[in-house]
Parts: C-alpha cells; sequence; structure tokens
C-alpha cells in the first residue's frame, strides 16, 4: 500500500507515527512539505519566545493516543528547566515536535518529500499528486493541510504598510518596533499573540486592537475537579438539539453556584473592566472552562445529528462564545494587557466598520475614526477559499480540489467530510474513503477542532475504520 501524508505539521506527524507504530500491514509511506514547514507546521516554527502555547504544556503531546505524557519526558531529558513553566513559547513546542518528526522520517517505509504538492486528480481507486513537474500515484491520501490564510475584509491587499500574514513575527520585527501606532484587526489569540509580542519587544508606540466584536478569548482559569454528569443525559435525549448543550452548561454551573449569563456580562463590559473581573476570579473562569470544554467533547459527537438549523444557529450565535471558553489564554499574559490598558498604550475598538487607507490606515466605528501607521490582519483562517489576504502551502491546492469537484465546500464553513471517517465528499467521485482531510478546514464538522490534542485525537480511528474495509474488500 503506497500512502501519502500532505503536509507534515501536526496532523501530518501524527498521522506518520500512527502507521509506523501501529498499522501492520506493509506499506510505503511519503510525506510532502517544504522543508521550512516540515515538522513544526504553521503555528510552532523558530519565532520570537513571546508567543505562547494557549495550552498548558503538560496538557501537551504529539501522541494522545498512545503517551499523554511525552512532552513532559521529553522535556525531562532535554529542558527540565521548562517543566517549572506552565506555558512555554509555541517554538519551544516546536523543537519536540520537530525532532519527533526527525526520529520517524528514519523508519525505512518513511521517504520525506521537501516539496509542495499542487494538484491532485482521481482515477477510481488511485490518487495523483502532481508535485513541480512530476506525478505519484497513491492509494491512500491523508491531506493533513492545515489552514487557510485570513482573510481580506477591507481590500487592503497590496498595501506596504498591511501585514496580511503575520507568523513568523520575527520577519516583521523592524517594520513592527519603528512604527509609531500598529493596529492589529481581529480579537483572536493571534490578536492577543501581536500585542505581547510588541509588549515583550518594549514597544512604546500606541496599539489600536479593533473588531467587530470588541471581545477577547477568555483568560484560562485554574484548573478545576469537577464531576459532570449532564453529558450522558445529553446523549440519552431522543432528539438531539443543541438546545440541550446549553441548558446541560446552564444546570452544571447552577450546580456550581454560576450563572451562565456571567459570560455574556462580562462581553458587555470593556475589555480592561473584564480582564479585571476575569483576574479576580480565576477560579470561576476556571469551573466555566471545565463545565463547557468537558460538554464541547459530547457536542463534538453528537453534532452531525443536530439538524441543520440548529448547526446554523450555533454557527452564527454560539460558536464564537464557545470558542472564546474553549482556546482561553494565561494570566499572566492578561496582567500584561491590563498594564498597557492602564497606561494608555492599547485601545480597544469595537464596531469596527470600515478600513482604508490613505498614507495611514483610517479605521471607523459607529462613532469615531482612528488612524494607524501599520496594519496586522489577526481576523483567523478563511474558510471558504474566498478574499483570501495571502496564499499559502495549501491554498493553491484547495483551489484546484474545489476546482476539480474532489472538495465540497460545507456552506457552514470549510470543506465536507464524512463524520466520524473525516473522509472527503467529492461532488465528482462520492465518498473518497482513502482520502483523509484533518484539521481547521474539516471544524464544521470536527467542531470546534481548535488544538493539537483535538486535531490529532481522530487519526488512530480514521486509519483503523479505513484499514479495516480495504481487507473487507479484498
Ligand atoms: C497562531 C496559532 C497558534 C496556535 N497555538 C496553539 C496552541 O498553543 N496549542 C494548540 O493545541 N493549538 C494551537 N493552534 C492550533 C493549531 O493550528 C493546531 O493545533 C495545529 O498546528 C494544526 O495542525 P495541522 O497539522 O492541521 O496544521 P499545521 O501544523 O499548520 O500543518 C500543516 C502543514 O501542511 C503543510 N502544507 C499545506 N499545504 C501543503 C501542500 N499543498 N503540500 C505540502 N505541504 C502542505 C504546511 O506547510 C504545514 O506545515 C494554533 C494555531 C495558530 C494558527
Amino acid at each position: 500500500m503506497k500512502v501519502a501524508i500532505i503536509g507534515a505539521g501536526m496532523a501530518g506527524i501524527g498521522t506518520m507515527r500512527y502507521y509506523i507504530d501501529h498499522v501492520e500491514v506493509p506499506f510505503e509511506l511519503y510525506i510532502y512539505d517544504t522543508k521550512r514547514d516540515a515538522g513544526v507546521g504553521y503555528p510552532f516554527g523558530p519565532d520570537d519566545k513571546a508567543l505562547l502555547l494557549n495550552q498548558r504544556l503538560r496538557k501537551m503531546t504529539l501522541a494522545p493516543w498512545d503517551d499523554k505524557e511525552e512532552y513532559i519526558k521529553y522535556l525531562e531529558r532535554k529542558r527540565p528547566e521548562s517543566l517549572e513553566k506552565e506555558f512555554i513559547s509555541r517554538a519551544e513546542f516546536g523543537e519536540y515536535t520537530n525532532d519527533v518528526f526527525n526520529q520517524y522520517i528514519e523508519d525505512p517505509r518513511v521517504t520525506f518529500i521537501p516539496e509542495i504538492v499542487s494538484d491532485i486528480t482521481v482515477d477510481g481507486d488511485s490518487f495523483t499528486l502532481h508535485i513541480e513537474d512530476r506525478q505519484e500515484v497513491f492509494d491512500v491520501v491523508h491531506l493533513c493541510i492545515g489552514q487557510l490564510p485570513q482573510t481580506d475584509f477591507y481590500d487592503l491587499k497590496g498595501t506596504d504598510a498591511f501585514i496580511s500574514t503575520p507568523f513568523p513575527i520575527n520577519a516583521y520585527k523592524d517594520q513592527l518596533l519603528r512604527s509609531d501606532s500598529v493596529g492589529i484587526i481581529g480579537s483572536s489569540l493571534t490578536a492577543i499573540d501581536i500585542m505581547m509580542f510588541l509588549y515583550t519587544n518594549q514597544y512604546n508606540g500606541k496599539i489600536l486592537a479593533a473588531s467587530r466584536s470588541g471581545v477577547l478569548p477568555f483568560i484560562r482559569g485554574s484548573e478545576a475537579d469537577i464531576t459532570i454528569t449532564k453529558d450522558s443525559w445529553m446523549q440519552e435525549q431522543e432528539t438531539p438539539s443543541i438546545s440541550h448543550f446549553m441548558e446541560a452548561i446552564e444546570d452544571e454551573l447552577n450546580a456550581l453556584g454560576i450563572d451562565f449569563n456571567l459570560v455574556y456580562e462580562l462581553n458587555d463590559m470593556s475589555v480592561e473592566e473584564s480582564l479585571k473581573w476575569q483576574l479576580q476570579n480565576i477560579e470561576t473562569m476556571g469551573k466555566i472552562e471545565t463545565v463547557v470544554t468537558t460538554l464541547t467533547v459530547t457536542l463534538r459527537k453528537l453534532w452531525n445529528q443536530y439538524p441543520q438549523h440548529d448547526r446554523e444557529y450555533f454557527m452564527k450565535e454560539l460558536k464564537s462564545l464557545i470558542m472564546q471558553l474553549e482556546g482561553p489564554f494565561p494570566m499572566e499574559t492578561a496582567e500584561k494587557l491590563v498594564e498597557m490598558i492602564e497606561k494608555n498604550q492599547l485601545l480597544f475598538v469595537s464596531h469596527l466598520s470600515d478600513i482604508e487607507y490613505r498614507d495611514t490606515f483610517i479605521l471607523r466605528d459607529d462613532k469615531s475614526t482612528y488612524n494607524t501607521e501599520l496594519l496586522v490582519n489577526a481576523t483567523g483562517p478563511n474558510m471558504n477559499g474566498e478574499h483570501l489576504a495571502d496564499t499559502n502551502n495549501a491554498s493553491g491546492l484547495v483551489k484546484q480540489l474545489i476546482d476539480r469537484r474532489i472538495f465540497t465546500r460545507d456552506e457552514l464553513g470549510g470543506i465536507l467530510v464524512t463524520y466520524p471517517e473525516f473522509s472527503v465528499i467529492s461532488q465528482a467521485h462520492g465518498v473518497l474513503s482513502r482520502m483523509k482531510l484533518y484539521g481547521n478546514l474539516i471544524s464544521s464538522t470536527h467542531v470546534i477542532n481548535s488544538g493539537v490534542n483535538l486535531i490529532l485525537s481522530q487519526i488512530p480511528q480514521t486509519i483503523d475504520t479505513m484499514l479495516e474495509s480495504i481487507k473487507n474488500k479484498k
């Protein structure tokens, strides 16, 4: 069996090592990526140390199915001093993932091809990969291509002072630190990364953080040891509905003496007030996050049974709020943000309605206009392949596969796959059970899969069921 893995970031490394450690049928495995990105993917390459993991380091691993403590053991051997920290830099985590990658490509069944796959054609049960001017035929393809670039919401592509993709941030260090004012559009973890980079590098200019919602992810609260019971109640309901998910959250929190409306109230406060409240109530935040994260595991399982109108409602009205709680950021970061707000260096603008460039960027909300010299795009990954602010290794391939009707756009965002097999659903070829897609592009099926552990968690099951069906077919 000839297997291709396209992309050697987190999902690609996880897939490769699952084959090597667990698959017994004979295989030859080819893994594709650029030399620069292989082993680290988009977020974990060498970069400024201010960019932190958003998970506690003790929770990170590249082998969630085998050894949840693999990373801790790695640090004990290589960098014991890092174990004293709760959160470490993403680049440090990348050293571990890169070491794992280098170790596994030594296996004689593996060939690493340091090139980009630009197109794929399907012919019956086989797949032809197009690489530069060559073509290679495979029996199985795992698309581990990460995320698309961000969106160009305000038609700013091509403007010199617009940073459309801010990583590696060190590439923009001089430009950022030299400018008098930096605008950041978006309120995601990427936006916080930029703020922390500026803080750590003692930037003195003004920072304007502008977005439509004007809210940040929540602060990661202290770890809470809570027994959740409503997850089985959610699964027992005869007619699955998102309302059960919300009801379960509210009930679990009520039992802990917490009203879930609190999170809406926090979002109505100014960023400064909200951060200060959270910093003083870090245990409450930990409880809310634990309840939501635990029940989201059940939501994820039931997701594909919910009616479409429910799923649309969730995507439009609830997803951002759940993401605020699912992807929180460290307390130390919040303290630094408060410090910057208090010295009037950092200003948050909500209801951002328009941006134009006339020698400086002019940002408008419903009341005022603001100017910044430089503007950083931190709006998060594009989900439909349209109006991209940039290109990346995935964007050309995704465009081709949509054009070939191998990829079908999911109307909730991203690309359609089956659940839980993650087989690509093609309009031209039907369900492609030997073509798997992982990661951000399937986050409307594998809902809120925004972390290494979650993305990797499904890999064993997708490979095992595929191999089982190939065996049965024979
Ligand atoms: C800025 C940022 C910070 C994050 N921080 C965290 C965190 O702290 N903790 C956490 O758990 N998660 C974090 N995440 C989520 C993170 O995206 C995932 O956890 C993880 O990196 C996704 O793995 P992946 O394999 O899908 O994508 P990646 O790890 O990005 O890997 C995709 C790879 O595919 C390659 N590729 C794409 N197209 C092609 C092609 N055509 N041919 C060959 N190769 C190709 C790319 O070059 C890339 O190396 C963060 C995400 C971002 C964007």
